[in-house]
């Protein structure tokens, strides 16, 4: 513990008393107070959100205390205009790739903690990385990885940029063009500041870490005193080191399922306050995983905050109203019915996921336990989640151009909360959907892929600038001769 956790970088980002900036009597206070909002102060609050405002920890406990059903299809149809408003029609999908299931932790909910000895134990050499890498974009079609560590010496911030170095560098044919990975996010420990800014260097694009529970009591329970995880402030104040290194592009997420879900949204909104308060810049992302059983994990089925989907779609739509601006990413971790359900709100999702350590490269169809953190809902592949995302009326996003040309952190936040960001993300997507489906498509996906595409297109022609339509176009034509990677 006293090798990774450094108080120095602790401490600034707490108050003058050492308390970190989750206050849990007053999070529990406020969602006693709210009970039975009336429906007037309910739609005021949707109001702020359609206007891309943000919430306060009090307002979304306002939200999360309605039990009126008719008024929770308002919330959702709301929730779904906000999504529409902010990012259109738009889904970007991307692969989580894990690296390592080493890990040092022992916490209570997971099939890679250090007391588990039925799980396979690996950490992928870069010539193996390499390999993962050829099928994600080779064979599949990913340009967005999400690569995942568990916390060991040995999966230190500098095999996390070899890492990344050698998933940039891998280049593989596809059908008509040039492949490759080109957005790495990583989902990793929390890390000292010279550790990010070694991330931000070789390229990094989102900086996720998920508190788990926000639940003070909660979090000391499942995470054991003696590991490095067990320090809630290390991990709470994480996002402010990145900030701090220069990385303005962070996820949080907490894990649905740890204490009752209605705290954990607030958590979550407090924290994006947090970040937007202290920064001006709050989360890229929110990531809202649901616990899922795991090899020898008995705590997964002894919990009572297991949350239902009923539950879910609520939490996905509150943290919709309450952080309009932000990315939200759904998991394979849902089953395909759950996805469907909250896809009018949320902004991302992955797709083809394997997170066996190796598993793309050894090409296994059934899930296998144990080498697996815990068990998916949804294992389709990228081309049925595209098709069926088409047949919807969405259109698949492999743009990655906002992190390329700067458009992030406090730049991006201006541009979507005044949808100018929405502009370029549109004429991106109907790019870099160009060039999956000349690369990557099967018959049946290509068909529904244009149709999209062409709806698409007519929209540009209809509303955007006469010159930026024919740029569009001269770009889609080029992507037709096999020239990739041009955007806006
Ligand atoms: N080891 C790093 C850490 O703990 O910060 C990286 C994250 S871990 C490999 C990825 C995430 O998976 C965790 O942060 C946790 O939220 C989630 N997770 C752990 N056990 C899970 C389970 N049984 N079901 C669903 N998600 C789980
Ligand atoms: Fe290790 Fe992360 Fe799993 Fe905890 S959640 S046991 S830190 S891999």
């Amino acid at each position: 513990m006293s090798q990774v956790i450094r108080p120095d970088e602790v401490i600034p980002f707490l108050g003058e008393d050492g308390r970190d900036f989750i206050d849990d009597e007053a999070l529990e206070r406020l969602l006693r107070e709210s009970r039975a909002p009336e429906a007037a102060q309910v739609r005021d609050l949707l109001q702020k959100s359609l206007a891309i405002e943000s919430l306060t920890p009090a307002e979304a406990a306002v939200l999360l205390n309605v039990t009126d059903e008719a008024l929770w299809e308002e919330m959702y149809a709301t929730a779904a205009q906000v999504k529409k408003k902010v990012y259109d029609n738009r889904v970007v999908t991307f692969a989580p790739l894990y690296c390592s299931d080493l890990c040092v932790n022992n916490c209570l909910y997971c099939g890679f903690r250090a007391g588990n000895g039925g799980i396979q134990r690996r950490c992928l050499t870069m010539a193996e990385v390499a390999r993962e890498t050829e099928v994600l974009a080779g064979r599949i079609g990913h340009k967005r990885l999400i690569i995942v560590f568990g916390e060991h010496p040995r999966s230190d911030a500098h095999y996390i940029a070899e890492t990344m170095r050698t998933i940039y560098q891998v280049k593989v044919p596809g059908r008509r063009g040039p492949a490759q990975i080109r957005r790495i996010n990583v989902n990793a420990a929390p890390m000292a500041i010279e550790d990010l800014k070694l991330l931000r260097d070789v390229g990094l694009g989102t900086f996720q870490v998920f508190q788990e529970t926000y639940h003070h009591d909660t979090y000391a329970r499942l995470h054991p005193a003696n590991t490095v995880k067990s320090d809630y402030q290390w991990r709470v104040t994480c996002m402010h080191r990145a900030m701090a290194a220069g990385v303005d592009d962070v996820g949080i997420g907490a894990l649905f399922g740890l204490y009752d879900w209605r705290f954990e949204v607030l958590g979550l909104v407090a924290h994006a306050n947090e970040l937007e308060r202290s920064f001006g810049i709050g989360p890229h992302t929110i990531s809202f995983p649901r616990l899922q059983d795991a090899l020898d994990t008995p705590y997964v089925q002894e919990t009572r905050f297991r949350v239902s989907d009923a539950d879910f779609k609520k939490l996905v739509c509150v943290l919709r109203l309450a952080v309009p601006y932000t990315g939200m990413i759904i998991t394979a971790r849902e089953r395909p019915e759950v996805i469907r359900e909250c896809l009018p709100m949320v902004t991302q999702r992955d797709a083809s996921s394997r997170i066996g350590i190796g598993a793309y490269q050894d090409a296994y169809d059934d899930q296998e336990a144990e080498r697996q953190q815990f068990l998916l809902g949804d294992t389709r592949s990228l081309d049925e989640v595209i098709r069926e995302l088409a047949e919807l009326g969405y259109i698949t996003s492999f743009c990655t151009a906002g992190y390329r040309c700067g458009r992030t952190g406090n730049h991006i936040m201006e541009l979507l909360r005044s949808g100018k960001e929405g502009r370029f993300c549109k004429l991106n997507a109907v790019l870099t959907f160009r060039e999956w489906l000349d690369d990557f498509a099967s018959p049946e996906t290509a068909a529904a892929g244009e149709r999209i595409i062409r709806q698409e297109i007519e929209e540009i022609r209809a509303h955007f600038p006469e010159r930026m339509f024919r740029q569009m176009i001269a770009y889609y034509e080029r992507i037709g001769t096999g020239e990739r990677d041009l955007c806006f």
